[in-house]
């Protein structure tokens, strides 16, 4: 069977990229502001919280400061930090259990801070490959089929020898779903709670990937079907 996992939310806790992230800009704004590092962490932990956008650009505009070029620079510094990441538990182990299968990672997402979360959390000793979407233009991310395709043809099977594991409803399933690939929905992260109509759900939902068993795995194979080798 051919795995791929999503990384953010389903592999390890996206919110903990931010959080380091914000000690990275912390530590870089505080000498600059004269706001400690603590004041800093509490103000960007709270516009995060009220909206995902713009957050460097709201913080520094309610400290009084309006400067484009230092927004700029919190921003690659944000970029550029070396995270402090951890995966679930019970995606390390789920991973250790399937090292036998092919596995595979797909994520969307600036190329550069995806990377560096996938080397920070251990993954390239633990996976084939892992599809940077955005690596590969823009309209290539999900739900664009493009990478799942690419692995069809690496692996020499057809979709339906593919499952992919992700946690967003929006986007991770309804391009891939018509093609035959298999879909498996993890309820981590912040779309857990999100329901959808029948082309965005996952073939199968659970709970966490401690539910991604051998049991669950046979099932998979089994239903994989006798359609030839993707071209
Ligand atoms: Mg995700």
């Amino acid at each position: 069977m051919v795995i791929v996992f999503d990384l953010d939310d389903t592999l390890y806790e996206e919110l903990s990229f931010v959080r380091s992230g914000f000690q990275a800009v912390a530590d870089y704004l505080s000498p600059l502001i004269q706001m400690s590092r603590e004041q800093i962490i509490a103000g960007l932990q709270a516009e995060v919280a009220l909206q995902r956008e713009r957050v460097f650009d709201r913080f520094l505009l309610k400290q009084g400061i309006k400067n484009q070029a230092l927004v700029k620079r919190c921003v690659s510094v944000y970029r550029g930090h070396e995270p402090q990441l951890t995966l679930f538990p019970e995606a390390r182990a789920c991973l250790a259990r399937l090292q036998k299968e092919a596995l595979y990672i797909v994520t969307d997402g600036n190329q550069l801070v995806q990377r560096k979360k996938y080397l920070a959390l251990g993954l390239d000793r633990l996976v084939r490959r892992c599809f940077f979407t955005y690596a590969h233009g823009l309209h290539r991310r999900k739900p664009s089929p493009y990478c799942f395709e690419k692995i069809c043809q690496l692996e020499k099977v057809s979709p339906s020898a593919v499952v992919y594991i992700a946690d967003n409803p929006y986007k991770d399933f309804v391009g891939i779903k018509p093609l035959g690939f298999q879909t498996g929905r993890v309820l981590t992260g912040p779309y857990r709670d999100v329901q959808v109509e029948e082309a965005y759900a996952a073939d199968f939902t659970i709970p966490n990937l401690q539910a991604f068993n051998d049991a669950l795995l046979q099932q998979l194979e089994g239903r994989k079907s006798s359609c030839p080798p993707f071209k």
